[in-house]
């Protein structure tokens, strides 16, 4: 469902991203591990053209973005649909403060899909009880631990019936005992067939969840396979040695 193919990117003249190639199937669950300052992120963002790559092309089901191409009409809507089709979730929540948990889930699919209220408010709740949160919709963000803030956020990004979810360090910014919230529900999503990227250091997640883990190091895939050869039997020493050290 995903075909990202000779992706680069650089800012002056750091190049973060050294010609990218990943595909992913409906219903994978991909992790990216790596060191900081890889590239993980710029990855991530270079997908939904929130950073816009220098070289390479980008597809989404039918939608295929290329690079450095003319910002004319066209290819606006096609950054739009792209964008429209992927469920971002980032380490901070970044929830509207001033709407309850509620009305942050309701949000998108009024105003980007044109859902009447009464409808969108219906799904929301759907949402919120499948993070388990039916006892909270009516909180404000700040009224809610970091966990149930990050479940709100990844509720929000199911809205919009997303055809793949990409999650950048989504239980990094959280203590300790909310991390395995966050988890479980993604787990559980992943079990219902939901097509995911996860850049995460959780080790335990990689393992139990991930279909196939990719050690990026300097702006390249190092070396990727099931969680199984990556952490016990990795060819490069590099992701040895990254894979060894993460807890
Ligand atoms: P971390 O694990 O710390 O989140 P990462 O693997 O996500 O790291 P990136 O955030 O993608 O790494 O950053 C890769 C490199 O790109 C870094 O050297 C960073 O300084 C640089 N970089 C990222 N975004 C920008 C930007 N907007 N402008 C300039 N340089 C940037
Ligand atoms: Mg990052």
């Amino acid at each position: 469902v995903i075909k990202i193919s000779n992706l680069k990117k650089s800012f002056d003249d750091n190049i973060v991203l050294k010609d990218i190639n990943l595909n992913v199937s409906k219903s994978e669950v991909v992790v990216i591990m790596g060191p900081s300052g890889s590239g993980k992120s710029t990855l991530l963002r270079c997908i939904t053209f929130l950073e816009e790559p220098d070289d390479g092309v980008v597809r989404l089901g039918e939608i295929e973005l290329e690079a450095g191409l003319q910002h004319n009409k066209q290819r606006k809507t096609a950054v739009r649909e792209l964008r429209q089709n992927t469920g971002f979730v980032f380490q901070q929540f970044n929830l509207f403060p001033h709407k309850t948990a509620l009305e942050n889930v309701m949000e998108g699919p009024i105003i980007i899909k044109k859902m009447d209220r009464h409808k969108a408010k219906e799904k929301a709740k759907e949402l919120l009880t499948k993070v388990g949160l039916a006892d909270r919709m009516e909180h404000y963000p700040a009224q809610l631990s970091g966990g149930q803030q990050q479940r709100v956020a990844i509720a929000r990004a199911l809205s919009m019936e997303p055809m793949v979810m990409l999650y950048d360090e989504p239980t990094s910014a959280l203590d300790p005992e909310l991390v395995r919230e966050v988890l479980l529900v993604m787990k559980e999503l992943a079990k219902e067939g939901m097509t995911m990227v996860v850049v995460t250091h959780e080790k335990e997640f990689a393992k139990d969840v991930a279909d196939r883990v990719i050690f990026m190091d300097d702006g390249l895939i190092v070396e990727e396979g099931s969680s199984a050869k990556m952490f016990n039997n990795p060819e490069q020493e590099r992701t040895r040695q990254f894979l060894h050290d993460v807890s």
